[in-house]
């Protein structure tokens, strides 16, 4: 069997799942799960229900009002009125809505798992009753029944032994009768609660679906033609990469390249399972493919993550930051759950580039704070480039202020902060 992944760019709009159906008539009869994200930007609108209700403003009914016309618009245009998928659509909505009703009583976290998770839930029904309209038999599933998770909302960790047991029994048969459509993001606890796997983790979802399965290939379907050597809204001359191994990849993502989710790498490369990222405008391209299949050349690929952070921590008497200090800090970062990019060490001092998450943020600064001296810098970019020459790094470098920078093997970081634009007025 095979797993494809359609992202929520792929089914924005109308237009949008019926160029997915058509991409779809092409694989019909053969063995094929397919994961699919929210619609458009549906996880953005919902996180912002989320945090009016959280915060008690007001505005949370209202706020998913809007989410509800933008699905219902959509649906107006697959479907006639009469079709069962409204009544489908309009429970899920419901769900939230008994929630709304109530004041909050359980964890941000918790919470946010609950709302935010029906954006796969409202586009896998109105995607799967749009196949089945067009004659391509599949079957919903809810991937609750399937992806087994802990209970850390938000960035719910898989049970790996249950899900592939799991998957092993309910799927075989489902895929005889056609395809299997089921939701990226999103897991359950084995209390039946919604947890999701992190922010763009349909991408994960179809991965561990695809070792689950023992699948023989993963397909990504975006709208770029393919894994890119730059992001194309920021750079000019970027090429398609045709081949990518899994450490690439993963070194890629891991650092911020957006194309594809850094944790979809590991439970592919561990079965070897190869994955090709296409795209869903034209389908008949390549792409590119991942794989352990050894790549002789790379050009240079520039990887640019915004929103970085940048705290230099100091001790105040003047101990040396040795292994004590920083294995605390560490376990700071560790039960804060901060995301560090980068770091280097001097004698009292430590650097470490970290996202700029400000719930995870915080915490951790005060903690920080009672014992050190930290001085923090913000609205930070970390450039990562593979595989560099000396002459992107002093492209890069242009206009910017580098804060800290490093250089391995086949990968030079910066951490770079916006020169101010000054112009001589004489
Ligand atoms: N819908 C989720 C998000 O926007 C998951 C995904 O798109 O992969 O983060
Ligand atoms: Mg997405």
């Amino acid at each position: 069997m095979r797993v494809f992944k359609f992202g929520g760019a792929s089914v924005k709009d109308a237009e949008a799942i019926k160029n997915v159906s058509n991409i779809l008539q092409n694989y019909k009869g053969q063995a094929l799960a397919v994961v699919i994200s929210a619609m458009g930007k549906t996880t953005n609108a919902l996180e912002k229900v989320v945090h009016a209700y959280f915060n008690k403003t007001g505005e949370a009914q209202a706020n998913l009002e809007l989410v509800k016309k933008a699905h219902y618009t959509v649906m107006k245009e697959l479907f006639s009125e009469n079709e069962e998928v409204f009544a489908a659509v309009n429970d899920t909505f419901v769900e939230i809505e008994w929630i709304l009703e109530d004041e909050p009583e359980e964890s941000f976290d918790y919470i946010y798992d609950q709302i935010v998770s029906i954006g796969e839930f409202l586009s896998t029904k109105i995607v799967s009753a749009y196949l089945n309209k067009v004659g391509l038999p599949c079957t919903w599933l809810d991937c609750r029944d399937v992806i087994r998770t802990d209970n850390t909302y938000r960035e719910a960790k898989i049970d790996w032994s249950f899900t592939e047991r799991r998957m092993q029994e309910v799927m075989p048969s489902l895929l005889e009768k056609g395809f299997v459509l089921t939701q990226g993001f999103i897991g359950g606890t084995s209390e039946n609660f919604t947890t999701t796997l992190g922010r763009e983790g349909s991408d994960y979802t179809a991965a561990i679906v695809s070792y689950c399965m023992n699948a023989e290939g993963m397909s990504v379907w975006k709208n770029v033609p393919g894994i890119l050597t730059a992001d194309p809204r920021l750079f000019k001359n970027w090429v398609k990469i045709d081949r990518l191994t899994y450490l690439e990849a993963i070194e890629m993502t891991y650092y911020g390249a957006k194309v594809i989710h850094p944790k979809t790498i590991k439970p592919l490369q561990n079965k070897s399972i190869p994955m090709n990222v296409k795209s869903f405008l034209e389908p008949d391209s390549a792409g590119t493919i991942i794989s352990s299949q050894v790549v002789n050349y790379y050009p240079p690929v520039i990887v640019v993550a915004k929103d970085q952070l940048l705290l230099q921590i100091s001790t105040r008497d003047f101990s040396f930051v040795a292994e004590e200090n920083l294995s605390h800090f560490f376990s700071l970062f560790a039960k804060y759950r901060n995301k560090v990019n980068m770091m280097q060490n001097t004698a009292i001092s430590f650097s470490v580039c970290l996202d700029n998450i400000p719930e995870r943020i915080a915490p951790l600064l005060k903690e920080l704070e009672d014992e050190f001296n930290v001085v923090i810098d913000k609205d930070l970019e970390l450039i990562t480039v593979r595989h560099y020459q000396k002459e992107i790094l002093n492209t890069l470098r242009k206009g910017k202020m580098v804060l800290l920078e490093e250089k391995i093997r086949n990968t030079a970081q910066l951490v770079v902060k916006d020169l101010p634009k000054m112009q001589r007025l004489d």
